[in-house]
């Protein structure tokens, strides 16, 4: 069917949140109207076309009003980011005197959301120019949201939102508003796990990192400058010197870097890359495997999340199998998986997350050295 022949979500007379068209009875009887216009809808869940909500117009079924589609999808979308309990802030990537700088991604707890264009007159936002669709408070800072179905966030708005200097997430779904058959389930797995929607509108680091490159931009072409005035022996010194230290340092000049939407920027060779890592993360808990050596690490940034790497223990490593079986516990326990962009590493969060995931790896590792002492097993590891 056309995607504009209907509506995928609609506002409950009954409970004044949105829904999707699975949680109704078909015809009047599901009791919605359109978020856009307030016309009575009728949910049509025929055999023939893809279920969806019709405005309901002297008798008939119409298939929506103009915009009621946009305005459903962006109030789906607030509702669903108003619930969130904690939220996975993006690197961000900063190009400024011709060099790149990040800063890396952050998950921060939600206390408490506000929606307000649905807080009524005289709210502390009806003074103000400017009014985010959704706002996350943090512990320490507050997290504003944009939803772009149909319209992006314009410069006129892009320079109010800038003057508050509150860091402010777009998260675009105009190419999902094209291609339609959307619910609650499929809206709110996107919104949380596709970053190529998530997008920085302003960001409060952004200037400090930009003055920071510009300085060393400036220090850089000082360096280049001096060995002119100096002697020849001294400038090869000197420049080898600043080699040395911008390789020790991850110098982006000098490794290459690739970015990471939640690291940032971080070397391209995997080797660098397990070494950012170990000292970004804390001290990792090892257990010894009978194929493999697992690390579990605390997320440097939130209490919820951990990342898993399967490190290899000679010619017999099977980490692909020990990665599956984390997939299968993952999903069991409830926890969400990430693929991390680095081999054999995951990115895992939910609730007790380190807690769970120390159990599955303790039993393993109990449950390996059972089976080790039978003696038709294959030998451990000597190097272990
Ligand atoms: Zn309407």
């Amino acid at each position: 069917m056309k995607n504009d022949e209907g509506l995928d979500f609609a506002l409950s007379r009954k409970t004044g949140r949105m829904i999707d068209i699975r949680m109704v009875e078909r015809g009047l009887a599901c009791e919605c109207v359109c978020p856009n216009c307030g016309t009575e809808l009728q949910a049509r869940k025929g055999r023939k076309n893809r279920h969806h909500f019709a405005h309901h117009v002297a008798g008939r079924a119409r298939p929506t009003c103009d915009g009621g589609r946009e305005s459903a999808l962006h109030r789906a979308a607030r509702q669903i980011l108003a619930g969130w309990q904690w939220v996975e802030l993006p690197a961000l990537l900063v190009h400024e005197a011709g060099r790149q700088g990040a800063l890396p991604g952050r998950i921060l707890s939600v206390r408490r959301s506000e929606l307000p264009d649905e807080r009524r007159a005289r709210s502390p936002w009806s003074n103000l120019r400017v009014r985010p669709d959704v706002v996350l408070h943090c512990a320490n800072e507050q997290i504003w949201c944009e939803v772009k179905v149909a319209h992006a966030v314009d410069d006129a708005k892009r320079n109010r939102l800038q003057g508050h200097r509150v860091s402010t997430l777009e998260f675009d779904l105009s190419r999902m508003y094209r291609s339609g058959g959307w619910n609650l389930t499929t809206l709110e797995l996107a919104l949380r796990t596709d970053m190529s929607i998530r997008q920085w509108v302003f960001h409060v680091g952004e200037a400090q990192l930009r003055q920071r490159l510009q300085e060393e931009m400036r220090e850089a072409e000082a360096l280049r400058r001096k060995p002119l005035t100096e002697s020849q022996l001294r400038v090869r010194t000197a420049a080898d010197a600043q080699r040395e230290i911008a390789a020790e340092e991850g110098d982006v000049e000098v490794v290459e870097m690739v970015f990471h939407p939640a690291m940032g920027l971080i070397p391209k060779d995997p080797a660098r890359r397990h070494a950012v890592l170990s000292g970004a993360y804390p001290e990792p808990k090892v257990f010894h495997l009978t194929h493999a050596i697992a690390f579990l690490r605390h997320h440097p940034h939130g209490d919820r999340s951990c990342l898993v790497t399967f490190g290899s223990s000679g010619p017999r490593s099977r980490t692909g199998e020990y990665d599956a079986a984390l997939s299968e516990f993952a999903g069991a326990a409830g926890l969400h998986c990430v693929y991390f962009g680095i081999a054999e590493s995951r990115l895992l969060r939910g609730e007790d997350c380190y807690e769970h995931l120390d159990q599955f790896l303790t039993d393993l590792q109990a449950r390996e050295g059972a089976l080790q002492s039978c003696p038709a097993m294959p030998p451990r590891n000597s190097q272990w």
